[in-house]
C-alpha cells in the first residue's frame, strides 16, 4: 500500500491539488457569548489556533448557532437519545422525522417530502431511483459532483449541456429517443451563486416530456419570503400553495434541497408528487440501507424551519450585506470583480491560481478568512475567492473584508 499511495500522493501534491483540512471551531462557545460578543456567533472562529473572521461557511441564515436551534436539539437529546438505531425503513423514522417531513412539504408548498441524512445520499439515492438503462439524463454543465454521481450510478445516459444554455437543452431533448428523460441542475450554482431559470426550464421539459429536478442546496432558506427557496424566487410554489398560474403543472418536478447549508443542521430532502416521492422511499438505496439521522437533527430543523419563517430579517439582512460588500467592492476600485448574484454566494473572480491564493493569504493575514477556489472545481482561468455571506454578518465585519481586499491589492500591485 504504502508503495501504491505515496508516489500517488507526492504526484498529487506536485500538481497542487492536495487539500489539507483546517481545525476549526468557534471563537467562543455559543453558549456562552454574552450581548457584547453576539458579533461573533457564526461569524468569528478559530481555524487552525488563528482567530479569523470567516466568510467561508455555508451558514447563510446564521442559524448553525441559533439559540433557538440548540435548545431544540438538546429537548430532543433528552427525549430521544442521540442515536437513531436503525434505517428510517426499519425503526429509526420517529415523530419528530415525521413531523419535520410535513413541515417541509407545506413550506416549499408541495404535496410530500421526504427527509435524507445528507444532501450527497439524497441525489446519489433519488437519481438511481427515478431512471436506469434506455433513459437519458440532461444536465447542466455547471452540476454538482453528487448529481453527477447520482446520474453515474442510476446508467441511464448522460448528456451534459453547456450552463443554462436552454437552446442547446432544447435540441438535445427533441434528439433524444429515450424512454424517460430527465433534466437536473442546481437550483442556484454552487460556485457562482447565479439561479437557474427554472419556469422555463420547467416549460421546456413540459414540451418534451421531460422531467425536471431542481437541487436547491443554496436557494433554500435564502431566496423567497419564508426561505422557501428558489420555487418561491420565481413565483411557482411556497408557504402559500402552488401559485394558479402552475396548478397541476408540477407534477413532472423533483424538488431538492439540503438542510446543512442555510437551514444550519444537516440533511436533505426531496419535494413532489406523492407517488413519486413514495417510489423513491421505496427504492433509494441510500435511503434504505443507511441508518437514519438522529432525532435531535429533526428536531433541531423543526427549530430551524420557525426561525425561518419567524425571522425575516435575516433575509432582509443579507440583502443589505449584499448590497453593502458590492457597493464596496465597486468603490474601492480592485482590479477584480463581482459575479453578478442575488443570492448569498458573492464569487470574486481573481484569474489565476497563484493570485487566487495570494489574495487569500493577505486576507489571512488581516484575519479574515475566505476560501480560495480553483479548477477542477471552477474553470481554468477563473480562480476566486468565494465568498459566502451570512446573517449573522454585521455590516461593520463586510467593511472589514472589503478593506482587506483593497489591502490586498495595494499589496500585490507593488
Ligand atoms: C452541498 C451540496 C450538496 C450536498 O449536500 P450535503 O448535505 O452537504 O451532503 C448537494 N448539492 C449541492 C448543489 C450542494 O451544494
Amino acid at each position: 500500500m504504502k508503495d501504491s499511495f505515496e508516489p500517488e500522493l507526492a504526484e498529487w501534491q506536485a500538481a497542487q491539488r492536495m487539500r489539507r483540512r483546517r481545525q476549526v471551531a468557534p471563537a467562543v462557545a455559543p453558549s456562552e457569548l454574552g450581548a457584547d460578543d453576539e458579533a461573533l456567533r457564526g461569524t468569528t472562529y478559530v481555524i487552525d489556533g488563528q482567530t479569523r473572521l470567516s466568510f467561508g461557511s455555508n451558514d447563510y441564515l446564521g442559524l448553525s448557532q441559533h439559540p433557538a436551534l440548540m435548545a431544540a436539539a438538546h429537548a430532543a437529546i433528552d427525549r430521544y437519545g442521540v442515536g437513531a438505531t436503525a434505517s428510517p425503513l426499519v425503526c429509526g423514522h420517529s415523530p419528530a422525522h415525521e413531523a419535520l417531513e410535513v413541515a417541509l412539504a407545506d413550506r416549499v408548498g408541495l404535496p410530500r417530502a421526504l427527509y435524507f441524512y445528507a444532501g450527497y445520499a439524497a441525489n446519489v439515492g433519488t437519481i438511481p431511483a427515478l431512471v436506469g438503462r434506455g433513459d437519458a439524463v440532461f444536465s447542466d454543465a455547471l452540476n454538482h459532483a453528487c448529481l453527477i454521481d447520482g446520474i453515474r450510478l442510476s446508467r441511464a445516459e448522460l448528456q451534459v449541456y453547456p450552463h443554462a444554455d436552454l437552446d442547446a437543452l432544447d435540441r438535445l431533448l427533441a434528439a433524444s429517443t429515450a424512454q424517460r428523460k430527465l433534466v437536473v441542475t442546481d437550483a442556484v450554482f454552487s460556485m457562482d451563486g447565479n439561479v437557474a431559470d427554472v419556469p422555463a426550464l420547467l416549460a421546456l421539459c413540459e414540451r418534451h416530456g421531460a422531467w425536471l429536478m431542481i437541487d436547491d442546496a443554496h436557494g433554500f432558506g435564502v431566496l423567497g419570503a419564508q426561505g422557501e427557496g428558489t420555487l418561491a424566487h420565481h413565483g411557482i410554489a411556497g408557504a402559500d400553495g402552488v401559485a394558479p398560474a402552475w396548478q397541476g403543472r408540477l407534477d413532472r418536478l423533483i424538488y431538492m434541497a439540503t438542510l446543512g447549508k442555510a437551514a444550519g443542521v444537516a440533511g436533505a430532502f426531496i419535494a413532489g408528487e406523492p407517488s413519486m416521492v413514495e417510489w423513491v422511499m421505496q427504492k433509494a438505496r441510500t435511503y434504505m440501507f443507511a441508518t437514519a439521522a438522529p432525532a435531535v437533527v429533526a428536531e433541531s430543523l423543526c427549530a430551524a424551519l420557525q426561525v425561518m419563517q419567524d425571522e425575516p430579517w435575516r433575509r432582509s439582512h443579507l440583502q443589505a450585506l449584499r448590497e453593502r460588500l458590492r457597493g464596496g467592492v465597486a468603490a474601492a476600485g480592485l482590479p477584480w470583480t463581482l459575479m453578478p448574484s442575488d443570492t448569498a454566494i458573492q464569487p470574486l473572480v481573481i484569474g489565476s491560481n497563484a493570485d487566487a491564493l495570494q489574495v487569500m493569504a493577505e486576507l489571512d493575514a488581516q484575519g479574515v478568512w475566505v476560501p480560495a477556489i480553483r479548477p477542477p472545481t471552477v474553470p481554468e482561468g477563473t480562480a476566486r475567492l468565494r465568498i459566502s455571506l451570512s446573517s449573522a454578518h454585521t455590516l461593520a465585519q463586510v467593511d472589514q473584508l472589503v478593506a482587506g481586499l483593497r489591502e490586498a491589492a495595494r499589496r500585490m500591485a507593488v
